[in-house]
């Protein structure tokens, strides 16, 4: 028990340390058993090294095993001292020109789209940059770890396969050398020996199963008594699960649980106890009994610690052995040979072969070990990756066993390496000629899938979990097929044809437990009681899609191989289906004198499958004789004849006829299942070998059968025939009026026939079938895609099929048929279809969903009315037939067919009479048009030998026979030309007819029939005016008809809420399209406007009047009336903070008075500028905190804004709100008084107030000591001479109403809550100086916006932001009122004397270390609380003047101190002018006080330009300032851009242009007051160079640099590890885009406790980074992460895009991205203007989901 009381650290053995590496490899040297000698001292030593207490010490451990274990090994090896002997041997060694870097988790690897031979080869970054594939089309994904860089294989890639580094001497290593001829044989032999030892030492210990008892040669003579009892990884119990047994069944706390869990998880294993055989036994028993209720318990283990010490030893020695043949390529071959070499015990006794067939019983952190050593091993000799492949497709049927039944993620499995070996185009050749490998993993899957039905077919119907489980991972089979397949044979050899057809006899049998598996019967009657299983097929029948493609592409290459497969493929579809007459009765069928016999069979009644990848295989097979030419020049080698085109079609078409059936609502009754089953067939993913095959079946048998009986088997299946073989079948059928159900079913039946039809003869597009090329396809499919709607490159991508190496070929072909259209600032890039591809438009095109058709038609037909063209859409001309498909086209003109068209058609004429639809005659018209353009091509490529056969024309022209004499079809379309209801399809029928004229025509060459041709015309021509006059009529109707709408709408957007929801949403766009003008005063026509002091412009009063949001009601503002207020949102910033590491530490300390220059910690106020009364305003917040409180008692849901904090939406925009600032008048006019005497100047004013200053405080402290001595205090009193005029006892009153006073309480309360992050208390002290602060940190974060954007101080601002200012000015100049007047008092005096000292005040900050506005602001601010108590005649004006005077020559000399001149050498450009000269005598001035420390004097044109600089942004803000706080319209000149405007603000601020002057007008005073200034300690202590200050202008703070190229990012991320983990690798890195720092995110590693609460690392680092608001980049995401306190957040989108303007978040699609500029500022604008809150508040509002977010975990 007292094992874990023992000393964590112990002292070290000295007789590990007084080991000697050299002696002990010299005693080797001469050993005679070398193994025992080395046994014995690995005996000996591990376990006096590992495993000496409850928790491991790796340093300690790995120190010692390199002096003790390794150090000796590599002395025997090197044969001298290894610091010799291993550089040696590297510079002797020849490189191989293989990179082999194996990728961490995370690290960014690279392929290339145009060289790479298959997707999963990949590179390194370094060998990226280096290669010529980085300015070719590539892909970027991250790695999921494991895997290795393929640059210099020769097999990966088609072109250049060595990057720049990888180059070097590849034309000596033109033929294969061994390795070993570089090394010496002593070293040979050495390493041999040591090698084999270790190893062997290594395999052993590592496979070792007993747990408390050492193999013989290991056993020690004197044994310890400790045990471990050691807790393994499994992939069933959840993180919580563990952590929780763990602290039950160890007495751990929560933490240590969590250590554990994490280190079992990645390394596999970890020991959760140290102690004797029954303590640890004990604590496994309770994790088994706490574990147990699950499926199976944890696996525990108690084992010896000498044990566990070998094992730790043999791990590391695996990754030394790694390490060593890292230095020569000959160690490396040794190794190999050392691994590979059989053992005593014969076949698979070789070291690599018991590693491998015993992974599944070690834990992750050997497995990966081990792993890493054979990709860095076996992997890099190309001798030994034989070798090692053959062992491994000897073993894999044992392998794949082993994972099957093993619960490790595949990644942690030696199966995984097939991918290494399988996709080396010369393995896999070798391994499917020698070792069967295509059989042999086509039966291992067989193997695991034994589960069938009556007739062999797969069952996946009541999968146990066990099953299901297995089921999932035996599909990583399937992958290894697809790697083997990958690269397709250049040569065949006669074995590689005999063993792929072995192998292809394996997948036929595959395929045919999966013909006709999973088949389904029509429910009638009653609803299915339980939706059958489906994905199991499904998943199948995707994952083998692209290995029934490559097969295909196999056989296409060998025309042997074709024949042959071809024949197999046959022979199986007809065991399959054999007798497919099932034994039925033959049926005979006929319609117009043509009878064909078929079986009775209906699909609705009977089973029937979806899948059949049999049939399909062989409809692939079948293209591939024709389009290879092999069904031309070999018929004789083909079983032609032994086709049964009516056994070949029958199961396609019913497949075909249970989708029409789904469709026409036959099914419905049998559930979803079968509806996702439909919906999957026709889908992009499993298309190509499913619904596209099974028409190409059809093709095929309609190809070799008479058209006339192909389409009576059709119409049977369809269960038409019926309607169609008797005469006035419909007529009778609808006039029974029997089911309306049943109309329409036989309706859509019909029309889903047609459809087929025109699917048959139209779909040639595939290569094989029409006389085209891949790029044809593709080209066609971009066509149809982009018909529905322009389309991203994402989006179109994911709309076509991918072949096995991802790719769709659409990039080759995008730019012939559409433009690309650039993204704007949001928004994604579109691709457009260019006009003139849509001739090539088809509305039946196969592969559109209905929802796609329709889509289509309707955006097709409008670009016709655009183009003012007629709106037909007659099917496109279509490239020719294959030969062996040519006769396809005769089904057109089969009678059957032609009376098809005749009966619908006569239906429509007659049209009251029967059941049809217009989609019916619709497709028959299509049906037609494709005839006539079918004839037309025949007649334009005739020859003159041929005949045409194709005679659609003729035929339609004649009238039905006796005994009907119906009319022509010609007849009837002509009668239908002017039906009124068919007012759609017109222009249609008269492309037709107009079509059929043309045919003819060129049909009888001769005129023949001119006046019928002339009547048409005529006719057409009439039609046509009375069309043009009909359609007029229509489109008036329709625009009064959209004009109504219009007018609705407006109606509807004048509703006042959505008009200002849209207007006031656009977040705070600095933008004059958006703004109002600033000024609501009156122009006042005299241009020197003078925003302060007795000169001070004097602006007529104004009224205001303004409305109220909520009651509508207008009211005046004014002093005395009910208060009015604006929706605002305090919120603390560090946006302007220079210095990030600096937060409140203490806020119930803290003082606010002096904001320090670096502007850490600010409040900022922001609001939307929308007015309410305040009475209004607190009824609707009372009324949003009872609905919140329901709701939440109610639902438990969160809301985007947080009611207990004081937050609310705006009623009006929904703005995230927490306060409202009353609405004022300019305050300072209530309390100016009248100028009636002489002003004093400044220094005269400073005396004044310096002796009003000292009164108040001799005052004060008298309050503050009532009961001391009364004669001292008399005493005093008589010292006290009050200044002339004042009088300390008045108190004013105060002149605004209650309502105002309370609001101005409200927010000044709320601006110090949040400002300080304390609870409210409107008493304390600090309250008017976070309001002034506020005041002075909003305005300056303001000025800030407008200096970065080049925007004139004064030029048009949004309204909101006016208003915002305005009234933030006018409260922090009112707030005083209803503060206590003599803390208001005290904060004026403290700080006054910051510039002005006094005796009182000893501990105040020096010049250098205030922020002059916010001193200034405050001083101005807080002077009326002094000056109302002055009847001497000062005026408020006066004070302003001289405050501001005062602030700005100190912001002077503040300036001077710090500038810092010499780094910019430009020349002087003028020459000297009165400014240079003075701002001279200044500085020498402050030379002198500064006792010289001072740096020497720069030229005063470089002195002077920099105090301009400097001084520029207090003066702009101090313009801002007194312009809201007095109401001075702003000069003209300074709303415009341009200039600096220096003269112009120095004129309103009444400042001397030659700012010097102040000084020298004042001089007096002033030098007293510098020297005072310079005599400061810290002021000293800086121009020391002991410490540092801001330096002037401040420039504006940025979000980070980001590099161009995103992979880089993701690069950094990968080399970044968990700071708490010790150099484990982060799972979501993420990037602080404000201060550069990268978080481990999301993790409970770094999870840390903030306010009592555990956060993520994001979360605890917005609170110091950003006082509670962080912008963050997830790298492995792409995601930009907005966070505002621990429960807001929101995902933005990234600044990053790829070549197409597509943000890739999740890096799914791996495109290159690349910085966007424009999207980068947008965020950082955000930031800038502290809008990151209002835009998660906008997001979470739009998307409730994103509120339930955990955010404070990330
Ligand atoms: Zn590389
Ligand atoms: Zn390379
Ligand atoms: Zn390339
Ligand atoms: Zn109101
Ligand atoms: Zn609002
Ligand atoms: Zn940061
Ligand atoms: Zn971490």
């Amino acid at each position: 028990m007292a094992s874990e009381l023992e000393p964590e650290v112990q002292a070290i053995d000295r007789s590990l340390l007084e080991c000697s590496a050299e002696e002990i490899a010299g005693k080797w040297l001469q050993a005679t058993d070398l193994t025992r000698e080395v046994y014995q001292h690995l005996a000996h030593y591990v376990p006096k090294i590992y495993c000496r207490g409850p928790n491991p010490f790796p340093q300690k451990e790995d120190m010692l095993a390199q002096h003790v274990l390794l150090g000796p090994m590599e002395w025997y090896l090197c044969g001298e001292d290894p610091a010799f002997g291993f550089p040696k041997l590297e510079q002797a060694n020849k490189p191989s020109h293989l990179c082999g870097r194996v990728f961490k988790v995370g690290e960014p690897t690279y392929s290339c789209r145009d060289c790479a031979v298959d997707p999963t080869c990949v590179l390194c970054m370094e060998c990226f940059l280096g290669s010529i594939h980085r300015d070719h089309r590539y892909r970027m994904t991250t790695s999921g770890g494991g895997g290795f860089c393929d640059c210099g294989d020769t097999e990966a890639w088609k072109e250049g396969p060595y990057c720049q580094k990888h180059e070097l001497n590849t034309s000596e290593i033109e033929e294969e050398e061994d390795p070993l001829v570089h090394l010496s044989e002593d070293v040979i032999a050495r390493t041999y020996n040591i090698f084999a030892i270790m190893f062997r030492y290594a395999v052993e210990i590592l496979t070792w199963e007993k747990e408390s008892e050492l193999p013989a040669d290991l056993e020690m003579v004197e044994k310890s008594d400790t045990y471990y009892c050691m807790l393994f990884n499994d992939e069933v119990h959840t993180y919580e699960q563990v952590i929780y047994t763990l602290q039950k069944a160890v007495n751990c706390t929560q933490k240590e649980a969590i250590g554990f869990a994490t280190t079992v998880d990645r390394d596999g294993r970890r020991s959760v106890r140290y102690g004797d055989f029954q303590y640890c036994e004990q604590a496994k028993s309770v994790i088994v009994r706490n574990t147990s209720r699950q499926t199976k318990p944890l696996k525990v283990q108690v084992m010896h610690s000498s044990i566990v010490a070998h094992q730790n030893f043999g791990l590391k020695l695996l990754s030394w052995l790694g390490s060593i043949i890292g230095y020569s390529d000959g160690l490396r071959r040794i190794l190999c040979q050392v691994g590979l070499q059989e053992g005593p015990d014969g076949e698979n006794s070789s070291l690599v072969d018991r590693l491998m067939l015993s992974d599944s019983k070690l834990w992750k952190g050997a497995r990966s070990v081990y792993h890493q050593l054979f990709m860095s091993s076996l992997l890099m000799d190309l001798k030994y990756k034989k070798l090692f492949a053959v062992r491994f497709a000897k073993n894999y049927e044992r392998l794949q066993s082993d994972y099957v039944t093993d619960d490790h993620d595949r990644e942690f499995s030696v199966a995984d390496l097939s991918v290494q070996i399988f996709t080396v185009p010369s393995l896999a050749r070798m391994l499917i000629t020698e070792e069967n490998l295509m059989s042999i993993i086509i039966k291992t899957f067989m193997d695991h899938l034994r589960h069938r039905d009556a007739h062999g077919r797969f069952q996946f119907e009541r999968y146990t979990a066990l099953q299901a489980f297995k089921f999932r991972r035996v599909q990583s089979l399937i992958l290894d097929l697809k790697y083997v397949l990958i690269s397709k044979p250049t040569e065949w050899s006669d074995e590689l044809r005999q063993k792929f057809l072995e192998g292809f006899d394996a997948f036929l049998e595959l395929l045919k437990c999966m013909q006709g598996m999973d088949p389904i019967t029509r429910q009638v009657g009653q609803h299915i009681e339980m939706e059958p299983e489906w994905e199991a097929a499904f998943t199948l029948q995707m994952k083998l899609t692209h290995v029934i493609s490559m097969m295909q592409d196999w056989c296409a290459s060998d025309e042997k191989v074709l024949i042959e497969a071809y024949k197999k493929c046959l022979a199986v579809l007809m065991q399959c289906h054999g007798g497919y007459t099932d034994g039925e009765q033959p049926i005979t069928l006929s319609i117009c004198g043509h009878s064909v016999e078929t079986i009775r069979y209906c699909v609705s009644q009977e089973k029937v499958s979806i899948h059949l990848p049999v049939s399909r295989l062989l409809a692939g097979l079948h293209v591939l004789l024709s389009k290879s030419e092999v069904a031309y020049k070999f018929p004789e080698l083909l079983p032609l004849s032994e086709l049964s085109p009516p056994m070949l079609i029958e199961h396609p078409l019913r497949c075909l006829v249970l989708c029409a059936q789904v469709h026409a609502g036959m099914w419905r009754r049998n559930g979803f299942s079968l509806v996702n089953q439909i919906y999957y067939y026709h889908n992009v993913k499993c298309r190509r070998e499913m619904f596209d095959k099974d028409i190409v079946m059809l093709q095929t048998g309609v190809s070799m059968m008479d058209p006339n009986h192909f389409l009576m088997i059709m119409l049977s299946r369809f269960e038409l025939y019926q309607i169609f073989s008797t005469p006035d079948y419909g007529k009778r059928f609808s006039s029974e009026i029997t089911h309306k159900d049943v109309v329409q079913q036989n309706n859509t039946l019909i029309e889903e026939m047609l459809y087929l039809i025109i699917m048959l003869v139209g779909e040639r597009f595939s290569p094989g079938v029409g006389q085209v090329n891949a790029t044809d396809e593709t080209k066609r499919e971009i066509i149809h895609q982009l018909s529905i709607k322009p389309m991203a490159h994402s989006e179109l991508v994911k709309s076509l099929p991918e072949d096995e190496n991802k790719e769709t070929g659409m990039e080759s072909v995008i730019e012939a048929v559409a433009h690309f259209k650039k993204p704007g600032l949001t928004g994604r890039g579109m691709y457009e279809l260019k006009p003139e591809c849509a001739k090539e438009f088809n509305l039946y095109f196969y592969h559109f969903s209905r929802a796609e058709q329709s889509k289509a038609e309707e955006a097709q037909r409008k670009l016709k009315r655009q183009n003012r063209e007629d709106t037909a859409l007659p099917p496109p001309v279509l490239p020719p037939f294959c030969p062996l498909f040519a006769s396809l086209v005769n089904i057109l003109q089969s009678d059957v067919m032609l009376c098809i068209m005749g009966t619908i058609l006569q239906w429509a004429v007659e049209h009251n009479g029967y059941a049809w639809s217009e989609s019916m005659l619709q497709r028959v018209l299509h049906l037609i048009g494709m005839a006539l353009q079918e004839e037309k091509q025949h007649l334009e490529n005739v020859t003159e030998e041929h005949v045409v056969t194709f005679t659609f024309t003729q035929k339609i022209s004649k009238p039905g026979e006796a005994p009907k004499n119906s009319p022509s079809i010609l007849a009837m379309l002509e009668t239908l030309q002017n039906a009124p209801y068919l007012e759609v399809h017109k222009d249609m029928i008269r492309w037709i007819l107009k079509t059929f004229n043309a045919v003819k025509k060129m049909r009888e060459s001769s005129p023949t029939s001119p006046v019928a041709e002339t009547e048409g015309t005529i006719m057409e021509e009439s039609s046509r005016d009375k069309d043009k006059a009909e359609r007029k009529r229509k489109a008036e109707i329709a625009r009064l008809r959209r004009e109504k709408i219009m007018a609705q709408m407006s109606e509807m957007q004048r509703h006042f809420i959505d008009e200002n929801k849209e207007l006031f949403q656009q977040t705070l766009e600095l933008d004059a399209s958006t703004s109002a003008v600033l000024d609501n005063s009156p122009v006042v026509s005299d241009m020197t406007l003078t925003a302060l002091g007795p000169t001070q412009t004097q602006v007529p009063e104004q009224r205001q009047f303004v409305t109220c949001i909520l009651c509508q009601e207008e009211q005046e503002v004014k002093v005395e009336s009910r208060a009015m207020v604006l929706a605002a949102f305090v919120q603390r910033s560090t946006v302007l903070s220079k210095n990030r590491s600096k937060f409140i530490q203490d806020p119930e300390k803290y003082d606010p008075l002096f904001m320090h220059p670096d502007l850490s910690c600010g409040t900022h106020t922001s609001s939307c500028g929308h007015i309410m009364h305040a009475h209004c305003w607190q009824r609707y917040f009372d009324s949003v905190q009872a609905k919140e409180q329901r709701r939440q008692q109610r639902l438990r849901l969160h809301t985007s804004y947080d009611v207990e904090n004081g937050e609310f939406l705006c009623p009006l925009c929904e703005c995230l709100s927490n306060t409202v600032i009353p609405l004022l008048l300019p305050p300072r006019n209530i309390f100016n008084k009248l100028n009636f005497s002489e002003q004093p100047n400044l220094t005269q004013w400073i005396r004044t107030i310096s002796q009003q200053i000292k009164a108040l405080q001799f005052l004060r402290k008298e309050e503050s000591t009532p009961n001391n001595a009364s004669t001292k205090n008399s005493e005093n009193t008589d010292e006290l001479q009050l200044p002339e005029g004042f009088r300390p006892d008045f108190h004013p009153k105060n002149p605004y109403s209650e309502s105002i006073k309370e609001m101005l309480t409200t927010f000044g309360t709320a601006t110090y809550k949040v400002g300080l992050k304390v609870h409210p208390n409107e008493e304390d002290p600090r309250v008017p100086i976070m309001c002034w602060g506020s005041c002075a940190y909003t305005i300056q974060s303001i000025e800030r916006i407008l200096s970065d954007e080049d925007k004139p101080l004064f030029g048009p601002l949004p309204c909101r932001l006016d208003d915002c200012l305005r009234s933030l000015t006018r409260f922090a100049a009112a707030h005083w009122t209803v503060a206590s007047l003599s803390v208001v008092q005290g904060h004026f005096c403290k700080l006054f004397a910051s510039l002005v000292p006094n005796d009182s005040h000893e501990e105040l900050p020096c010049i250098l270390d205030i922020d002059m506005f916010h001193l200034l602001v405050g001083l101005v601010l807080a002077f009326p609380a002094l000056q109302c108590q002055d009847f001497s005649g000062i005026s408020l004006g006066t004070g302003d003047l001289h405050i501001f005077h005062l602030v700005t020559m100190a912001h002077i000399i503040q300036i001077l101190l710090t500038s810092c001149t010499e780094e910019n050498g430009m020349d002087q450009e003028n020459p000297t002018c009165e400014e240079e000269s003075a701002v001279l005598a200044l500085y020498k001035t402050l030379h002198q006080y500064t006792g010289s420390a001072l740096k020497e004097i720069p030229s005063g044109w470089h002195l002077w330009r920099s105090v301009r600089a400097g001084i520029m942004p207090f003066l702009k803000c101090s313009a801002l300032f007194f312009h809201y706080l007095n109401g001075v319209p702003s000069p003209p000149d300074i709303q415009v851009p341009g200039t600096s405007h220096f003269e112009h603000l120095c004129n309103y601020l009444s400042l001397p242009n030659n700012l010097i002057c102040l000084f020298q007008e004042n001089s007096e005073i002033m030098n007293s007051l510098i020297e005072s200034w310079c005599h400061n300690r810290e002021v000293k202590r800086y121009l020391e160079g002991e410490r540092d200050a801001i330096r002037y202008p401040r420039e504006s703070n940025k979000l980070i640099n980001l590099p161009e190229d995103y992979s880089s990012l993701i690069n950094q991320a990968s080399n970044f590890s968990c700071p708490k983990s010790g150099g484990d690798k982060s799972r979501a890195p993420t990037l602080c885009l404000v201060c550069g720092s990268l978080l481990c995110s999301q993790s409970y590693c770094c999870q840390t406790e903030l306010e009592g609460e555990d956060v993520g690392a994001c979360t605890a680092h917005t609170y110091s980074c950003g006082s509670g608001v962080g912008i963050f980049l997830r790298v492995r995401e792409c995601q930009v992460l907005f966070l505002a306190g621990k429960t807001k957040g929101c995902f933005y989108s990234p600044p990053y895009l790829d070549d197409y303007g597509e943000t890739d978040q999740g890096l799914r699609r791996g495109n290159p991205l690349h910085l966007c500029k424009e999207r980068f500022k947008k965020i950082q604008k955000l930031w800038h203007q502290h809008s990151v809150t209002e835009e998660i508040g906008h997001a979470q509002e739009a998307n409730q989901t994103l509120v339930g977010i955990d955010w404070q975990h990330l």
